[in-house]
């Protein structure tokens, strides 16, 4: 069956894409992957509204600091933290060569999964922030490129332990050539990063308790290992559901016990396994 993927026909003045819902129209898409956009749907004054600022500033630094600058006039990125570490990290050596490195939209990375756009980086980054002060444990689930996963890296420093894991052998390599190009690559280097091919359901025990848990695709329920390894005053970023997903914040307290609240309506890859994610889904 064709997937069905809703597009927002309107671009206002500020390159912002809006659409109330009398004016979405449905848009078929052959391709399997492109139904799982990585991206961020919320309602906003009753009107569906695609947070997709179609912003393109050029390449190299420039390219950089204009997407971070857009994010920040848009109220994405509030922290001073947040936006110098996704200004000095390159996302141009992270997304595949010849596509839009610094517009706000996913970007297909093959093997049916996207990198995610710049906004959604933006926001889990926000909400992770105060679990990402030097010294702290990350785990990136679904890590794909290792954008975000060097994001952490470059948050946490030296003294911190930052863990990715893909479960597409290829996609693992391929993330290790990208961070080794980056301004993280010293943290690979050193051992303080480090990426592993492996079902980020089960998470990395290795190196658990974790201050924070970022899952970059959409679990029908939250794993148990996940929340297991989650540090007492930790938090995890997770998007949940099917064709309707919502991106929860799970904060563990220091009693262990479990306050989830939703942060807004989201579009991601499925959280599954290998062989349904090759096969399409
Ligand atoms: N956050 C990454 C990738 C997002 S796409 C980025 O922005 O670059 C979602 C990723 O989750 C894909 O790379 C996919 O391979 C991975 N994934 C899906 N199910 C998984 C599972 N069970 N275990 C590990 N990785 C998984």
């Amino acid at each position: 069956m064709r997937a069905q993927v809703l597009l927002c026909p309107t671009i206002t003045a500020y390159g912002r894409l809006y659409c109330a819902p009398r004016r979405l129209h449905r848009y078929n898409s052959s391709s399997s992957s492109s139904q799982f956009l990585n991206l961020n749907l919320s309602r906003f004054s009753g009107a569906l509204f695609f947070h997709m600022e179609q912003f393109q500033s050029g390449t190299g630094s420039s390219g950089k600091r204009g997407m971070v600058e857009n994010l920040k006039r848009y109220g994405v990125i509030s922290s001073k933290r947040v936006a110098q570490v996704m200004e000095a990290l390159d996302r141009g050596l992270f997304v595949p060569v010849g596509s839009s490195a610094y517009v706000d939209t996913p970007v297909p990375i093959g093997y049916n999964a996207t990198i995610s756009a710049p906004h959604m980086h933006a926001t889990c980054l926000q909400l992770l922030e105060d679990k990402l002060h030097p010294g702290m444990r990350a785990l990136d689930v679904g890590s794909g490129t290792g954008y975000l996963t060097s994001c952490f890296a470059l948050m946490v420093g030296a003294e911190g332990r930052v863990v990715g894991v893909d479960h597409i052998p290829e996609l693992v390599d391929m993330s290790i050539k990208n961070i080794e190009k980056s301004v993280a690559a010293s943290f690979l280097k050193k051992g303080s990063l480090s990426l592993h091919v492996g079902d980020g359901r089960k998470g990395w025990q290795e190196f658990a308790p974790y201050d924070a848990i970022h899952v970059g695709a959409a679990a029908s329920e939250i794993p148990q290992p996940l929340l297991d390894q989650l540090k007492p005053g930790g938090r995890m970023v997770i998007p949940l559901g099917t064709y309707f997903q919502e991106l929860k914040v799970i904060d563990k307290n220091e009693d262990g016990s479990i306050k989830v609240h939703t942060e807004t309506s989201v579009r991601y890859v499925p959280l599954t396994s290998r062989v349904e994610q090759l096969g399409g889904f």
